[in-house]
């Protein structure tokens, strides 16, 4: 369910018209429905009202200050995975007993600020992590809480780049090694080891392969438990997949009924850390068409963004929809009639494109909606070909916010020097 619908022959994001912001903020413009974000969000809530999860949105996603705040003033703790996601954390003020941290690579400067601004739990993915949060943790005085993530050693079947629960990705202890830490707890005397963390992979359509990954951590619970190591917490990550283009994914309530058995019978606290599922189709990216380009091979779309704008066609192969803002009239609309073409952007790279062999009838100066561009879209952006970043704007209550103006070309250069 996402709130960006015709009216008549025009493009809404609920009730403003995007045309009018297209022209408002200039594009390229990425456009985000807040009432579209907690709808989302509210739905895993419903789903899961069973058990009260701690739900962390996972701000890599889209980590924009005004989501951020929209998702935690409605009661959402934060996945976050950097230094930097924690300062976005602070700056929103979210609660520090609802952050949970992710990453391989946590540096030493990053855990300790962290542990200094008292977050829920760090979740390890490795041993020599495991022993610097302790030795940090000591250093600081401070009792740490940790769980483990465990890679789980299964395919969730989706795109490889985003796979993470397979034993060659960089993800997660694996489970023998996991079993070694709980039983040793006590060589870690400043850390809390109370949780286990799985994160299985991203745009998951099905709930076989998390039923598969917690099937196999019940197992390993009950084996600990066995041991006298009694664990609080089970973060099951997130990943829940989204329709870009015909995707059948579960939805969130038919996702809950499937795992809520397993996850009463294991009877751990429970943290669910979505992203994708909450901001993916609440956002669009708008882009103007600059130049049609056709060729006795092809026919391209050269529009105003690219892949530093939107990265997921080119690191992906991913499918967003793209569509006109305006419906185009009933003689052009004879879809079939339209020859093929290529929606690209004006970066110097072949695969820099962000819709191939679509069927689009527009003309120069016109505007293109690129749908599902709410996650992984500008905060996955860069300056490459020295862009400046686009403008984000949030639709709230009906009224349209600018939440990240959009980049200069004095942003570009301004912490450059020439020596
Ligand atoms: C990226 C990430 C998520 C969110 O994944 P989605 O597919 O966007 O739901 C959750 N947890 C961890 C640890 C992540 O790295």
């Amino acid at each position: 369910m996402h709130h960006f619908k015709f009216r008549r022959n025009n493009l809404f994001c609920e009730n403003v018209k995007i045309k009018d912001l297209a022209e408002k903020y200039n594009t390229p413009l990425y456009i985000y429905s807040a009432k579209t974000i907690l709808d989302h969000f509210s739905k895993i809530e419903t789903a899961f009202s069973a058990i009260k999860p701690l739900i962390c949105y996972s701000a890599k996603a889209n980590s924009n200050l005004a989501i951020l705040k929209l998702l935690v003033d409605r009661g959402a703790g934060l996945d976050i995975v950097s230094g930097g996601e924690l300062y976005r954390a602070k700056k929103i003020k979210c609660s520090p007993g609802k952050v949970v941290y992710a990453s391989v690579g946590k540096t030493e400067q990053e855990i300790a600020e962290a542990i200094n601004y008292g977050i829920k739990m760090f979740n390890v993915e490795s041993v020599d992590e495991l022993k610097r949060i302790n030795e940090i943790a000591g250093a600081l005085r401070k009792k740490v809480s940790a769980a483990i993530r465990i890679n789980p050693d299964i395919d969730p079947k989706t795109h490889k780049y985003i796979t993470t629960a397979k034993l060659e990705t960089k993800f997660g202890i694996d489970i023998i090694t996991a079993r070694d830490i709980f039983l040793n707890r006590k060589v870690y005397p400043h850390l809390n080891i109370a949780g286990i963390h799985l994160h299985i992979g991203s745009q998951i359509t099905q709930s076989a392969p998390f039923i598969r990954a917690i099937t196999k951590i019940k197992h390993f619970i009950k084996g600990l438990e066995r041991k006298k190591v009694n664990l609080k917490y089970l973060n099951i990550g997130g990943g829940l997949g989204i329709v870009y283009d015909k995707e059948k994914p579960q939805t969130v309530k038919d996702f809950a009924s499937r795992v809520l058995p397993l996850l009463k019978e294991i009877g751990l606290k429970v943290i669910l850390e979505p992203g994708r599922f909450i901001v993916g189709n609440a956002g669009i990216l708008v882009a103007k068409v600059i130049y049609i380009k056709d060729t006795p091979v092809k026919k391209f779309i050269i529009v105003d963004a690219g892949m530093n704008d939107l990265i997921r066609p080119s690191l992906y192969d991913a499918y967003h929809k793209i569509i006109p803002l305006e419906k185009p009239s009933a003689i052009s609309h004879q879809l079939s009639a339209i020859k093929m073409v290529d929606v690209v952007g004006p970066i110097c790279e072949t695969a820099d494109f962000l819709g191939k062999s679509r069927r689009i009838n527009v003309k120069q100066g016109d505007c293109l909606a690129v749908l599902g561009a709410g996650a992984y879209g500008f905060s996955m952006s860069s300056n490459y070909n020295s862009r400046p970043r686009a403008a984000e704007v949030l639709v709230k209550n009906n009224k349209s916010y600018l939440i990240r103006k959009r980049e200069t070309y004095r942003d570009l250069v301004k912490r450059e020097e020439i020596c």
